[in-house]
């Protein structure tokens, strides 16, 4: 399965959408727990809002050729989820905002040419900037869910939670680290086949289940026995 560079800018807008309306709150609501462990919703929006403006940066490399990483340095990235996290939630979820729209601003006017210059990751990967839209498609949709204020997995285009495994599936693989899992979705014509230890557990369930499960998210998929599912380690 693969997915194209304008359903990548669809699924920006559409997480864009949804995450800026479950963030709309205010602090008693942002300052409570996410679903990340650790971390209060404040931390997820300021950690979004920070990416904006990381990737940003990369769309400015590609604009002109200056090179720009998204962060200067692991510590200032998490100085700014922090800061970000300590903000009052109306000055938080404008940040949200105000990043997101400038991040689209600048996407928009990149052309032919300056879409093919390539960038580098704050993983290190080099990529093309065509890869820019499906890297915000996968933040503001994933943490959308994240916030733990009604979005979920099931809310997402099929295509987006497809891409998603095929990308968390390749993550997953390189490392090498957790049990063999077969991820047959009962509602998509898919199959994932994870290398691991092991003869592969086969896990079925709804496509937005599975993508919860891949993603480290609560879910409740069954194998195809019914059982309980085998524990995957962190992916990122
Ligand atoms: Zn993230």
């Amino acid at each position: 399965m693969t997915r194209t560079f304008e359903e990548a800018r669809d699924w920006v807008r559409l997480g864009t959408a949804l995450l800026t309306g479950a963030a709309d709150a205010g602090d008693a609501v942002l300052d409570a727990p996410s679903v990340l462990p650790g971390w209060s919703r404040k931390h997820v929006v300021a950690h979004v809002a920070a990416n904006a403006d990381a990737l940003g940066n990369l769309v400015h490399w590609a604009a002109t050729g200056e090179q720009t990483p998204m962060y200067a340095s692991a510590e200032e990235r998490a100085e700014g989820i922090a800061k970000g996290a300590a903000l009052p939630a109306a000055e938080l979820t404008g940040w949200l905002r105000g990043s997101a729209a400038e991040l689209e601003t600048a996407t928009a006017a990149l052309g032919a040419e300056q879409w093919r210059a390539e960038v580098v990751t704050a993983q290190g990967r080099t990529v093309p900037a065509t890869e820019l839209p499906w890297m915000r498609a996968r933040e503001v949709c994933v943490h959308a869910v994240d916030l733990g204020r009604g979005v979920t997995f099931a809310d997402l285009p099929a295509g987006f939670l497809s891409a998603l495994c095929d990308d968390v599936v390749a993550k997953r693989a390189a490392a090498r680290t957790g049990p063999a899992v077969r991820l047959v979705p009962t509602d998509a014509d898919a199959r994932w086949e994870l290398p691991g230890t092991g003869a592969p557990a086969e896990v079925t369930g709804p496509l937005h289940e599975l993508t919860a499960y891949l993603t480290g998210r609560p879910a409740t998929p069954t194998t195809r026995h019914g059982g309980p599912v085998p524990r995957l380690g962190p992916w990122l």
